[in-house]
């Protein structure tokens, strides 16, 4: 089963007005000779309306997708400085994070809320991508796959498992995210391996479906070696993404 590849840039709390323009004309200049591999680049909020913009008038469209970092559970009302599925959605995204570790340990969220921000992006119209990852603590315990197995089981639980035929599941070891220090292939793979096996004893065809990324200090000499495994369909990329010549020969190993 072919999956088309992806590579996401998630450039986190980074960047201005100046550097998008600059990053953004670089990555579509690029991208018009990467026909195999969609790329998705994720700017904070205030950035999401120029980056569409930019992308709208290079006419790379389908191929150079909108996304973003973070989604409220709520579609409205009293809840100052939240942002909604429904208005991400028409601001031109395509793609929003959920479950990226950051926001996991720093802000809180727990996996009952990852798993409603996945229904609530869903029912926007938005293709969640769902973060996944065990810290170095559960890794040396030996718990990994536990970990990954409850935090992919309460997306299930609340969505379905047909919901992942619109979903993308990003693997993120919490210990190789921003540290310079990257899963191995092997261990990458393991993890991808299990991830797809979970789906796949509920629903062969989705698992078969289904893009999973790797993320965690992808760099442009390491990444084609991670893209080269069996069920590595792409790419998270955090540090990387913000250096064009960087993002853009990672988007080309794959
Ligand atoms: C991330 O933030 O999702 C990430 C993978 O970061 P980095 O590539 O910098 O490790």
């Amino acid at each position: 089963m072919s999956r088309q590849p992806l590579v996401a840039g998630n450039w986190k709390l980074n960047g201005n007005r100046t550097m998008v323009r600059g990053l953004m004309d670089s990555i579509l200049d690029a991208a018009a000779e990467i026909d195999a591999t969609e790329i998705a680049v994720m700017p904070p909020y205030p950035f999401l309306g120029q980056v569409q913009e930019l992308m709208d008038s290079s006419g790379l469209g389908e191929r150079v997708r909108l996304g973003a970092q973070n989604v409220s559970l709520y579609d409205e009302g009293a809840y100052t400085g939240e942002v909604s599925a429904g208005m991400l959605a028409e601001t031109g995204c395509h793609y929003v994070l959920v479950g990226h570790s950051e926001r996991r340990a720093l802000f809180g969220e727990s996996d009952q809320q990852v798993a409603d921000k996945f229904v609530v992006a869903q029912r926007a119209g938005l293709q969640p991508v769902l973060c996944l990852g065990e810290t170095l603590e559960q890794r040396e315990d030996g718990i990994t796959e536990a970990v990954i197995g409850r935090q992919l089981e309460a997306a299930i639980t609340q969505a379905g498992v047909a919901a992942f035929a619109d979903a993308v599941v990003a693997y993120e070891p919490v210990w190789a995210i921003g540290t310079g220090r990257t899963a191995s292939p092997e261990q990458a793979q393991e993890v991808h391996a299990f991830i797809r096996r979970t789906i796949a004893d509920m629903d062969a065809k989705i698992a078969s479906c289904l893009r999973i990324l790797y993320g965690g200090s992808v760099k442009p000499d390491n990444a084609a070696e991670l893209f080269n495994q069996e069920d590595i369909d792409g790419g998270l990329i955090g540090g990387a993404a913000l250096k064009a010549t960087d993002f853009i020969s990672i988007c080309k190993a794959l």
